[in-house]
């Protein structure tokens, strides 16, 4: 099976590091994208969608520790957290602060793409499966029909309209930038166009009855774009 390599952000503000590794999970196969500070971090991952996260703790610009918090508030994407040597508490401060593991520094290539590897494969098997009808509460999806029902009723969408929901609700909780809205949902990547799926996500909203100051299942993700959340339930 032919998979699509997996995309990793790396964050690191020493050269040598960060050209070194990179270029080491680059030869094993992964995507690579580096960013040398806590700023040009967060703006690569408003940008693109990533699979892995290895996030520097000790970061000019923004810190790697409030970068963390940014990335956790808007995604589930897993996050490895580098830390100093024997600095205990940075690394039970990144583990609390949504890391999903850690490595001390300094640590070998390979150890650092055996952690990658294990949380891809955990990554994975919480991935949604594709499947031909999404039931969300009261949301009903027909995916090979193109419908959507809210209630028992369908809803009169548009076709761009059916898209984006389609692609929020794939993965629930997984946060889109505008800009990967725009490839998926129109097909087109000019900057300009981006604020024409804010306008797109307004008449979906509406017609879903969804109040963004209170959404049901459309959040916005502020400076970044927007995330679908399943309902919660009563039992729940
Ligand atoms: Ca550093």
């Amino acid at each position: 099976m032919v998979t699509e390599p997996r995309r990793i952000l790396f964050v690191e503000d020493e050269k040598t590091i960060r050209e070194a590794v990179s270029a080491y999970l680059e030869r094993e196969g992964y995507w690579v994208t580096s960013a040398a500070d806590g700023q040009e971090a967060l703006e690569q991952f408003a940008k693109h969608r990533f699979d892995l996260i290895v996030l520097d703790l000790m970061l000019p610009k923004v810190p790697g520790e409030q970068v963390c918090r940014v990335i956790r508030d808007a995604s589930d994407v897993p996050i490895i957290m580098l830390t100093a040597k024997g600095e205990l508490e940075d690394r039970v401060r990144g583990l609390e602060l949504g890391a999903d593991d850690y490595l001390v520094k300094p640590f070998s290539p390979r150890e650092l793409v055996a952690r990658v590897r294990a949380l891809m494969r955990r990554a994975k098997v919480t991935e949604e499966p594709q499947r031909d009808r999404l039931v969300f509460g009261l949301l009903e999806i027909d995916v090979a029909g193109h419908k959507a029902f809210l209630d028992g009723r369908e809803l009169d969408l548009t076709a761009s309209e059916f898209k984006l929901l389609l692609t929020l609700s794939r993965y629930p909780g997984r946060v889109y930038s505008r800009m990967e809205l725009v490839e998926k949902v129109l097909g087109y990547d000019f900057e300009g166009y981006e604020r024409t799926i804010d306008s797109h996500v307004k008449n979906l909203r509406a017609k879903l009855d969804d109040d963004p100051k209170d959404p049901t299942f459309i959040y916005t993700v502020h400076g970044v774009g927007y995330r679908f959340e399943a309902p919660k339930t009563d039992d729940e």
